[in-house]
């Protein structure tokens, strides 16, 4: 009897797949650099809470790795390590390889902008003697969930005479923050009948900034004329210039270990900068390659990947085709021999909420970095959905590196869906697929992933990219 069951267990043991946390699997010291990881990438979301400022950091970053801009027409060889920013909103870095370039390039794609409240662009209002600021949500959010909590005000103004300021209130611990307001539950009843969807409406996120008027004097909408009055005095704009400003509320919190054995982090903004951070810090690593590695940091991934930052945009593939021009080759050879890993996070299975997921095919926390093969909505709609050759080839990648990993699916059939930039890349020709790390209450203004599987994800990036 109980040598039939060891048999048992040892077929199973090689025929079935095996399903379990990553940390029975890792030693004492990869989790001591796992942890040790994360502290520098909780640094990197409290600097980086906006597509800008994710530019501005990767750029600082990569100019003391020595990178160095790239111009089109300079000579590159192998070694050489250049970068570009499109627009202050994305970054392009490459390292050149010492493979023909025409076997392709090495390509890790994530995305640095996040759901958030943008400002309109006549944002400023008194109503009964309170200011406020409309909004406009970028982004899939709940928005019931962007009420009654702090908020900081991100981005740059661009004045009347074309100078620039930039705007970061709200961060610093004596800085004040800003909040939209809800009702309180005694007064609810009837918000408290609208579905959830509507529980607070695109108009109602309003933000609260100022209630004090200007002087003693009698005047008509004092409170907005003293705290336009205080702009004025700190940034030396008037109410125009908002309609020439990309102002930016997003959460005040800074990134928090949570749980009482800290095995995960609490931050506003992971969906997509922890694929956005690990595949930077993968890069910033990668010496020598053997084929050219290119990292993008785009935006506008989360309203589509339109316009000139986002990557339906030509800029990726102008830039791909410049270093292959430097390198006596083209874009179109280039890019056709090139691999991808779309470096985007996934939903992480939630055990209060389990009946959106089917549970052999969606990922969990703790059991590493997720290949998605495929993401789209209904049947497949929308997605790249990479092949099994190809899908094989990183299947064998993360295995021979100790990388741990588990395949993920956004959501059960029908459940709802969405998508990433793989479609995009994929579409210039490239062999693409999704990896990345698990989330739990992605979009929200405090999403949590683990240690784990951060650490996970920068393990496999660079196991890419050295290849
Ligand atoms: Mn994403
Ligand atoms: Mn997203």
């Amino acid at each position: 009897m109980s040598e039939k069951n060891n048999a048992a267990n040892e077929l199973k043991e090689k025929l079935f797949v095996k399903r379990k946390n990553a940390f029975y699997n890792m030693t004492e010291e990869e989790l001591t650099a796992c942890d040790e990881f994360c502290e520098d990438y909780k640094s990197f979301m409290d600097r980086a809470k906006t597509e800008r400022e994710a530019a501005a950091v990767s750029q600082e970053l990569l100019i003391n790795h020595g990178y160095s801009e790239f111009k089109k027409g300079m000579s590159l060889k192998p070694g050489d390590k250049i970068y570009s920013i499109n627009r202050k909103k994305a970054v392009l870095m490459a390292v050149i390889g010492t493979a023909p370039i025409e076997e392709g390039v090495r390509l890790c794609a994530a995305h640095i902008d996040s759901p958030r409240l943008d400002l309109k662009q006549n944002p400023l209002y008194e109503d009964n003697e309170m200011a406020l600021f409309k909004t406009h949500y970028y982004g899939g959010i709940k928005k019931y969930q962007w009420t009654a909590m702090p908020l900081s005000l991100h981005g740059v103004i661009v004045k009347a005479d074309g100078s620039e300021v930039s705007v970061c209130v709200g961060e610093d611990d004596n800085d004040p923050v800003f909040c939209v307001s809800d009702l309180l539950p005694h007064l609810a009843n009837e918000q408290m009948k609208r579905p959830l969807a509507q529980g607070i409406k695109g108009e109602e996120l309003n933000i609260i900034i100022g209630s004090r008027p200007f002087n003693k004097d009698e005047a008509s909408e004092a409170v907005k004329l003293n705290i336009m009055n205080i702009l004025f005095e700190k940034y030396g704009i008037t109410e125009h210039d908002f309609i020439s400003a990309e102002l930016e509320a997003v959460p005040a919190f800074k990134a928090r270990d949570i749980g009482f054995d800290r095995s995960m982090i609490g931050s506003y903004g992971h969906d997509d900068r922890v694929c956005a951070y690990t595949a930077l810090m993968a890069t910033l690593e990668c010496e020598a390659p053997k084929h050219t590695v290119v990292t993008v940091l785009t935006d506008k991934e989360e309203i589509g990947s339109e316009g000139n930052t986002g990557l339906c945009s030509a800029y990726l593939k102008y830039f791909i085709a410049d270093i292959a021009d430097a390198l006596g080759s083209d874009g179109r050879t280039v890019l056709s021999a090139s691999q991808c890993l779309s470096a985007d996070v996934n939903a992480a299975f939630d055990p209060t909420f389990p009946e959106v997921n089917e549970r052999n095919n969606c990922a969990y926390i703790n059991r590493g970095v997720v290949v998605t093969k495929y993401t789209g909505s209904r049947g497949k709609s929308g997605t790249s959905d990479a092949s099994a050759e190809f899908t094989g080839k990183i299947r064998r990648l993360l295995d021979s590196k100790n990388v741990i990993w588990q395949t993920g699916e956004l959501g059960k059939v029908d459940e709802g869906g969405g998508g990433t930039v793989a479609a995009y890349i994929a579409n210039l020709n490239v062999d693409t697929i999704d990896m990345g790390v698990p989330v739990l209450s992605m979009h929200s203004p405090y999403e949590i992933v683990s240690k784990i599987d951060t650490y996970m994800a920068y393990k496999a990036f660079a196991a890419f990219i050295a290849e």
